[in-house]
């Protein structure tokens, strides 16, 4: 949610972007028009990274704003492919494949794409859903209809509460960051109460390794670590990520394109109809470069399809893939079945 009373009109979130980047007069001007409804270039321009929630020193959530007029103009120029995926991800035939009784429910959204990633002792006894009925929507913020977020809230949580009712769970971990953002925040928003509490996975993995800390085996590894784009919903919880990765041993390496300055992966921005592929890609190697350059042994990836979208490019750069709970897996010497991300195309 936009909050105009927060809003001083500085003009931050627009020259921050690393998209626009517009100057200062330039940035609060348009800034103004998105506040007045009035036409501007940024409802086409934004890629929908979210990232500006997190530059606005005041907390006014300005990407909510962009993201709303992006619906209400019918400007935002989503190609049908992504909304077409949009619409498909409803339909996935749900499926729940039951744990130990009283152990958590660990939700996998419509984002089970890599092959080997939900193996091993993590998710022993827990038990698994999948499929449209417990597809969260925040994906509708990359195709510029936030109000389908909003709409479909309702359903998602009651579905779930179902499940955990039903295996006498207290906690919901997400694996998607999209799906934490909608229960740790925009439910708050839309005045949904839970019946349960969600987890972030970070969370989850970090309280694991914590519990066990005598299985683990320090990597000694440099990573650089792919933040997906709803993760500013919620950026509390890079800290827990941090302790994590000092608890496998794995270092972090300090680089632009990370936490504040975090690039998309291509994904949200390959799905716009006004990027041709070769400008895509040339965002994909930048983000690429910067942690190759900053001594990154691996690429880690949170978001599925973050993983899918930088995978091979990141193992063609010499940088091995990981879905982080996979290397946690590593951490705790569990061997890894189809590779860190999944199949990666040489
Ligand atoms: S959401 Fe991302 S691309 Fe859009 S204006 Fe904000 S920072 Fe720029
Ligand atoms: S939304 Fe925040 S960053 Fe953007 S103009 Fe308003 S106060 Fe400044």
């Amino acid at each position: 949610m936009f909050y105009e009373e927060k809003c001083t009109l500085c003009g931050e979130c627009l020259m921050k972007c690393a998209y626009l980047a517009y100057p200062e007069e330039k940035a609060k001007a348009e800034f103004k028009k998105l506040i007045d409804g009035e036409s501007t270039p940024v409802t086409s321009e934004c890629i929908t990274c979210c990232a500006c929630n997190m530059y606005c020193p005041e907390g006014a959530n300005p990407f909510d704003l962009i993201n709303q007029r992006q619906e209400e103009t019918g400007t935002f120029p989503a190609s049908e492919k992504s909304l077409g995926m949009m619409s498909m991800a409803s339909q996935l035939p749900p499926e729940v494949t039951k744990g130990k009784p009283g152990k958590p429910v660990l939700n996998l959204c419509t984002v089970d794409f890599v092959p080997g990633a939900i193996e091993g002792q993590l998710f022993d006894g827990l038990t698994i859903t999948k499929g449209g009925d417990y597809f969260c929507y925040i994906g509708w913020i990359h195709v510029g209809k936030p109000s389908m977020v909003e709409e479909n809230a309702q359903k998602f949580v009651d579905n779930l509460a179902k499940v955990v009712k039903e295996v006498g769970a207290k906690e919901v971990i997400c694996y998607h960051d999209d799906c934490y953002a909608l229960l740790a925040n925009k439910v708050k928003e839309f005045g949904i109460k839970l019946p349960f509490k969600p987890v972030h996975i970070i969370e989850y993995l970090r309280d694991y390794v914590k519990a066990n800390k005598d299985k683990v085996k320090k990597l000694n590894m440099k990573i650089a670590y792919q933040q997906p784009c709803a993760s500013r919903y919620t950026f509390e919880k890079d800290k827990m990520l941090d302790e994590l990765f000092e608890l496998i041993g794995v270092e972090r390496v300090d680089r632009k394109y990370d936490k504040m300055g975090a690039l998309c992966c291509g994904g949200a921005q390959g799905g716009m109809t006004t990027f041709p592929k070769e400008e895509v890609e040339a965002w994909r190697m930048k983000n690429l470069m910067d942690a190759k350059e900053h001594g990154a042994e691996a690429m880690v990836f949170l978001c599925p399809l973050c993983a899918l979208s930088l995978r091979s490019r990141a193992k063609a750069q010499d940088m091995e893939p990981y879905i982080l709970s996979n290397l946690v897996r590593l951490a705790l010497d569990e061997k890894l079945t189809v590779g860190g991300a999944g199949k990666v195309f040489e």
